[in-house]
């Protein structure tokens, strides 16, 4: 390990070794340190540091939101991080090219104020660009690919790439997309700023209603099994409200596993084996996990 850290030394002169908790990363405030967190300042850097960790035969992660993983033992993955990288938003007509480290948020209320829109079904979502591209966020019968054009991104070689939509290949909360994606490309729908906010206003609000917002959590823990709701088997299930350790499947949505108090990722993970347990006993459905759990 001391081998390849200084071997990241070396050549990652514009990048953070940041030597903090993977926790401060995480939407659910879980994790402990990485023995390589790094914060490329360029995409040239970037492009090193991908090419070193091949070379080292490191497994890369990138990191945007961190509002969809869960930090277990990350052994020695190379964890990058998105957020000291250039930052990018280009209007061309309904076109809107941003870079991977924008937040949705900021996407949609940039695009708002030029009178485009289509994106407000995942207002609430604190996600980045490149997180939510990759896991083709989605949410009230719509997918991020709805709108997307292209992709920029730097694949395992460390090479700059390009790809469209349709050589891109995408599903529910999946995608062929493999490397660090740099930007992103949507086209959008010309529509009256008002109508674009009040669309955003109402998800919002549905949102806050249905999901537990006051605790940090990753959002959907399972994926909905075709023609259920995780969320419904789980309840179904009587554990809402159950508690391990500091974790908690929400008493408000049994989808959502919360962050209660100092909840670690054991706690998370003996709830996720539990729902999956009686999930399977009582409905004979097996649980697919939505959140990305990173651990050895
Ligand atoms: C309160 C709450 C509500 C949510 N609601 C929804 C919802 O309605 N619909 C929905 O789909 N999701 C929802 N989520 C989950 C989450 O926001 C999405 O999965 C989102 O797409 C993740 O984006 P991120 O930037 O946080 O990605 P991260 O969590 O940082 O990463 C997710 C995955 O994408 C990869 N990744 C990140 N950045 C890049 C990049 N630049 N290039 C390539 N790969 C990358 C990571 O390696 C990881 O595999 C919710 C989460 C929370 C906390």
């Amino acid at each position: 390990m001391i081998k390849t850290e200084k071997m990241f030394d070396s050549k990652m002169l514009t990048s953070f070794h940041i030597k903090s908790s993977l926790s401060e990363y995480s939407n659910i405030k879980i994790g402990g340190k990485a023995s390589y967190l790094l914060a490329p300042l360029s995409f040239r850097s970037l492009s090193q540091i991908i090419k070193e960790a091949n070379k080292g035969d490191l497994e890369i992660l990138p990191l945007g939101g961190g509002s969809n993983i869960l930090f277990g033992n990350v052994g020695d993955r190379v964890i990058i991080l998105d957020a000291f990288l250039p930052e990018l938003f280009q209007v061309n007509s309904d076109v809107v090219t941003v870079s991977a480290n924008c937040k949705i948020s900021t996407l949609i209320d940039r695009a708002m104020t030029l009178g485009l829109g289509g994106l407000e079904f995942i207002s609430g979502i604190p996600a980045h660009v490149g997180g939510a591209v990759n896991m083709n966020a989605g949410a009230f019968g719509k997918s991020l690919f709805d709108y997307l054009s292209w992709i920029e991104y730097i694949d395992h070689n460390g090479e700059l790439k390009k790809k469209t939509h349709k050589e891109l290949d995408h599903g529910y909360r999946i995608t062929s997309i493999d490397g660090f994606i740099t930007k992103a490309a949507f086209k959008l729908q010309k529509k009256k700023q008002a109508d674009i906010l009040a669309e955003k206003e109402t998800i919002i609000n549905k949102r806050s209603t249905r999901h537990p917002y006051d605790f940090p959590s990753l959002g959907s823990t399972f994926k909905n099994p075709e023609g259920h709701y995780a969320g419904r088997l789980i309840e179904d299930c009587q554990l809402k409200g159950t508690q391990i350790g500091g974790a908690q499947i929400s008493e408000k949505h049994a989808n959502f596993i919360i962050n209660k108090e100092n909840a670690t990722f054991d706690d998370v993970m003996s709830l996720i084996r539990l729902a999956k347990k009686k999930v399977k006993e009582r409905k004979n459905i097996n649980l697919e996990l939505e959140i990305k759990v990173i651990n050895d």
